[in-house]
C-alpha cells in the first residue's frame, strides 16, 4: 500500500521536474548588450501572438521582433538599449531583465557567446548524489 502511495506521489510530482531544474549561475555581466539585442519568447511564435501579448502587456512595447532564426523561431530586441549595448531605463528595466540569467528554468539554458555569466548545470547525478 504504501508502494502504491510513493508511486502515485512521485508520478505526481514528476510533472513539477522540469520546472525545478535549477542552475548555478557564476561570473558576471560585462555589459555587451548581446541579450537586449538577440532574445527568444518561450510562448510567442508569431506577429500576431506578440501583438496580443503587447496589449495584454504594455510592458513588452519595450520590444519589437529582429527577425527569425534560422529553424524559424522569432527572435526579439529591445529598444532601450544603447548602441553602447547598456540599459536606457536601467532605473524600470523589466523584472525579467533584473534576474537575467535566472536560476530557475525549464529548458536547458544557453547563454550569448562572450556573457561574462556562466551556467553550471546539474545533471541528473548530481541530484543522486546530494
Ligand atoms: S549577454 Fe551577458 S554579459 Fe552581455 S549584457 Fe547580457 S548578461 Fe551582460
Ligand atoms: S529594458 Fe533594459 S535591460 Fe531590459 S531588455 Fe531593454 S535594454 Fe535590456
Amino acid at each position: 500500500m504504501l508502494d502504491l502511495l510513493k508511486s502515485v506521489l512521485y508520478e505526481f510530482l514528476s510533472y513539477f521536474v522540469p520546472q525545478r531544474q535549477s542552475y548555478e549561475i557564476t561570473g558576471h555581466c560585462l555589459k555587451c548588450g548581446k541579450c537586449c539585442n538577440y532574445m527568444y519568447s518561450m510562448d510567442t511564435y508569431t506577429e500576431k501572438e506578440f501583438e496580443i501579448m503587447q496589449k495584454i502587456f504594455p510592458k513588452y512595447k519595450r520590444f519589437y521582433i529582429k527577425g527569425r532564426d534560422e529553424y524559424g523561431n522569432l527572435i526579439f530586441a529591445c529598444k532601450l538599449v544603447t548602441p553602447e549595448g547598456l540599459c536606457s531605463d536601467y532605473k524600470h528595466r523589466l523584472r525579467m531583465c533584473k534576474n537575467y540569467p535566472a536560476k530557475r528554468i525549464n529548458y536547458r539554458g544557453q547563454l550569448h557567446e562572450g556573457c561574462g555569466y556562466k551556467v553550471n548545470f546539474k545533471e541528473f547525478k548530481d541530484y543522486i548524489e546530494k
